[in-house]
C-alpha cells in the first residue's frame, strides 16, 4: 500500500481542533496531504498543526465559524490563495446541541443545531465545490448513526434531523457532482470517545426515553466500549483515497455494529 496516498493534495477539515476532525487531519497529513485546519478555537487548531509539523507534515490554520457565510467564504479564499487547488474536503464540525423533549426544545435551540450541523455543511460545500471542480476530488461528510439508522437517543430530534439531512445531501450531490469527478460519501459514527459531550445541553431528556436495554452491551464488536476518533479517521482516509475511487453517495457506519441493535 502507498504510504503517501495524499502527496501533492490539499485537504480542508472542519472542526479540526479536537476529536474526529483532529484525528482525521493527522491521518491525512501523515499520508502526505497539506491540511487546512478550520474551526472556531484557534488554540486547539494550532496544537493540531504543531502535531502535524512534528510528524513532518504541513498545513495551515483557518479560524471560522462554519455557520457564518462571510467567515467561510474568507477562509476558503485564504486557502485557495495559499495553495494551488483543493482535492479533499471533510465536513466534520458539529455539535450535539440541546437534547430535550420536543415540547420543551426552544426554537433558538433547534435553530442553533441546524445552523452548525446543516447550514455549516452546506456552507462548507458551497464554498469548496467550485475549487474541487478544477481537478476533481473527494468530499466526506461526518453524519452519525443518529438519524440514519437509529432514532433512540432521547431528545435528540434536532441533532438527528441534521444528521439525516446530511446523508440526503450526500446522495443528492453524488449525482450532481459525479460528472465533475467529485465523489461524496458520508461516515456515520456510533459512540466515539471525543470531546463532543462538552457541546451537549440536556434538559428533561429522560422524559423522551424509549425503554430498551441491551444486557450484552450495545456495541457488539467491543462489548460496549466506544470507538476511537482514529478508527473513524481511517475510514475517512479510505474515502479520501483512490482506493475508494468507484464509491460515491454511500454512507459507511463506523459503529462496531451498534446501530444494528436499535
Ligand atoms: P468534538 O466536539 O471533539 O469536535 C467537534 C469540533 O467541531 C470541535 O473542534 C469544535 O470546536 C468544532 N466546531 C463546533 N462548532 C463549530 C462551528 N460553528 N464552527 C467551526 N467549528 C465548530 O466532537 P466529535 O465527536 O469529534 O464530532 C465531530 C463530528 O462527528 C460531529 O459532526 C458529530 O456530530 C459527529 N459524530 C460524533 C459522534 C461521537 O460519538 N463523538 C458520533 C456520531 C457523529
Amino acid at each position: 500500500m502507498n504510504p503517501k496516498p495524499f502527496e501533492r493534495k490539499t485537504a480542508l477539515v472542519t472542526g479540526a481542533g479536537s476529536g474526529i476532525g483532529r484525528a482525521t487531519s493527522l491521518r491525512l497529513a501523515s499520508g502526505g496531504a497539506f491540511v487546512a485546519l478550520l474551526g472556531r478555537t484557534e488554540d486547539e487548531l494550532r496544537q493540531t498543526l504543531d502535531e502535524i509539523r512534528a510528524d513532518g507534515g504541513e498545513g495551515l490554520v483557518l479560524v471560522a465559524d462554519v455557520s457564518h457565510a462571510g467567515q467561510m467564504a474568507q477562509a476558503v479564499e485564504r486557502l485557495v490563495t495559499a495553495r494551488d487547488g483543493l482535492q479533499i474536503v471533510v465536513a466534520n464540525a458539529g455539535i450535539n446541541g440541546t437534547w430535550a423533549p420536543i415540547d420543551d426544545l426552544k426554537p433558538e435551540e433547534f435553530d442553533s443545531t441546524i445552523a452548525v450541523n446543516l447550514r455549516g455543511t452546506y456552507l462548507t460545500l458551497h464554498h469548496c465545490v467550485r475549487h474541487l471542480k478544477q481537478s476533481g476530488g473527494s468530499i466526506i461528510v461526518v453524519s452519525s448513526i443518529n438519524g440514519t439508522r437509529t432514532f433512540t437517543t432521547p431528545g435528540a430530534t434536532a441533532y438527528s434531523a441534521t444528521k439525516a439531512a446530511q446523508l440526503a445531501m450526500v446522495q443528492q450531490l453524488a449525482l450532481e457532482l459525479g460528472r465533475h469527478n467529485i465523489r461524496i460519501n458520508a461516515v456515520c459514527p456510533g459512540a466515539i470517545d471525543t470531546e463532543i459531550d462538552d457541546n451537549t445541553q440536556t434538559r428533561k431528556e429522560r422524559k423522551a426515553i424509549v425503554p430498551v436495554e441491551f444486557p450484552e452491551g450495545d456495541i457488539p464488536l467491543t462489548g460496549g466500549k466506544p470507538g476511537t476518533a482514529e478508527e473513524v479517521a481511517d475510514v475517512i482516509a479510505f474515502l479520501a483515497s483512490d482506493a475508494s475511487r468507484h464509491v460515491t453517495g454511500t454512507p459507511i457506519w463506523v459503529d462496531g455494529g451498534q446501530s444494528l441493535l436499535r
